[in-house]
């Protein structure tokens, strides 16, 4: 049975029917999808819960569908560990990392919002998908569309990264490479949806496909023991992630799942598109739009949807923001690597940068715990580590030519770097 009771608006807070409706026609504030919390509290147990298949799909009755789950069956449960040696870097004591970079099956979290939008356009009756993306969401599309047989047409800027284009391209939809910024395709978009008949996940069924996020949050939750930690750092585009992370530990605590917390949230943006830091950073919840001038390609939205929301997620739950630039946004994507193992996009990078700030300005303290979001893999953006990685020793396929390059080592000579 569903526990999903329809739509409400976010300000004025009129009900609507769970259909394809994402501005309340009254006040046109933005809508939320409503649950019968006191339905979910007879089932959604800590023990039900663990029964289940480790997947996203294990928090369905806090989900967006009416039937059972068809697209992205093994999306979400993606690893959360400790990240001792990242700690002692950066002198703090309980860090981890949320490690969406290896997300089933496009390695980045758009598989969560993407299993649920498609799962809920085939309920609605859309034969027909479509997305205006930064890279991550056209992959997510491509591939979890193909599995479910259905037709597909998506939007991204022309300049994005080669990884991203080929990991959309490989699942063979119509890919439409539009000559303008993100903000430029998804304006395109909003007036394609007003003509055809089809899902666009982020635009028409984008209350259903933002619920995806929160499993995100109830991952964190429930793989820190059943606890909401007190500090989360998370990357920021359209701003739906932070606002959903925040949402999801309210809910957990609203069922009685995890005690009374009062995590604070940090928005990290590119210090070339940060429209929503500096609405933090000035303590206000209005965003002004800019035209974004940065590597972190994947978080370069200027006129971000769910600006207002975040800026009141962060604001509101006590955190704050922080930016950072392209040459901060490498230096932590090595970091990252080099300590923990982890190979992240440039929005890692970025959030992973803006932690450190947060933890060097005194604003998140070093001896609480601090979940960093990792959210994407690092194959899909290659271009801006070219030439600012070392080489490999190349040698001939000899002994003595490897034990001379290993004496040269010993003797604390470079090896042979660009
Ligand atoms: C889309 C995206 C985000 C941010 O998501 P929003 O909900 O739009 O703020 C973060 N990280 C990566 C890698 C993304 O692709
Ligand atoms: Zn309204």
């Amino acid at each position: 049975m569903s526990t999903m009771i329809g739509l409400k608006c976010r300000e004025c807070g009129r009900l609507y029917p769970k259909e394809v409706i994402f501005v309340c026609e009254y006040c046109f504030g933005s809508v939320e999808v409503d649950y019968d919390y006191d339905a979910i509290r007879r089932t959604l147990t800590r023990e039900a819960i663990a029964a289940r298949p480790k997947t996203l799909w294990r928090y369905r009755e806090l989900l967006p569908i009416d039937g059972e789950p068809t697209v992205g069956l093994h999306a979400g449960f993606t690893p959360l560990f400790r990240a001792e040696r990242l700690a002692d870097t950066l002198g703090v004591e309980e860090l981890y990392i949320k490690d969406d970079s290896v997300s089933h099956p496009t390695l980045s979290f758009k598989d969560r919002v993407v299993s649920i939008a498609l799962t809920r356009a085939k309920e609605l009756g859309f034969d027909t998908v479509a997305c205006a993306s930064t890279g991550n969401l056209a992959n997510a599309v491509a591939a979890l569309s193909a599995r479910a047989g259905l037709k597909r047409y998506i939007f991204i800027p022309a300049d994005l990264e080669a990884g991203k284009v080929v990991a959309s391209l490989v699942y063979s939809p119509t890919l439409v490479a539009v000559e303008g910024t993100y903000d430029e395709v998804n304006r395109l978009c909003a007036e394609i949806g007003a003509k055809y008949p089809w899902a666009f996940v982020n635009i028409n069924i984008r209350p259903y496909y933002a619920e995806g996020s929160k499993t995100y949050g109830f991952e964190i939750a429930e793989q820190l023991g059943w606890r909401a930690p007190a500090h989360v750092v998370i990357p920021s585009a359209g701003g739906s992630l932070i606002t959903k992370i925040g949402k999801a530990f309210k809910e957990l605590q609203r069922l009685g799942l995890i005690p009374e917390a009062s995590t604070k949230l940090y928005c990290a943006q590119a210090a070339g598109c940060a429209p929503i830091v500096t609405a933090i950073q000035a303590r206000s919840e209005i965003v002004k739009p800019v035209k974004p001038n940065t590597l972190a390609k994947s978080l370069a939205i200027g006129n971000p949807a769910d600006g207002y929301y975040a800026t009141r997620a962060a604001l509101g739950s006590g955190g704050w923001a922080e930016a950072a630039t392209d040459g901060e946004i490498i230096e932590a994507m090595k970091l990252l690597a080099e300590t923990e193992g982890v190979f992240t996009e440039t929005a890692g990078g970025v959030t992973l940068a803006a932690a450190k700030k947060l933890i060097e300005q005194g604003r998140i303290p070093r001896d609480e715990s601090i979940v960093v979001c990792i959210t994407g893999h690092g194959l899909k953006t290659q271009e801006p580590l070219a030439n600012r990685l070392g080489t490999a020793v190349r040698i001939k396929p000899t002994l003595a030519a490897f034990e001379g390059e290993l004496a040269a080592q010993l003797a604390g000579e470079p090896t042979r770097r660009r």
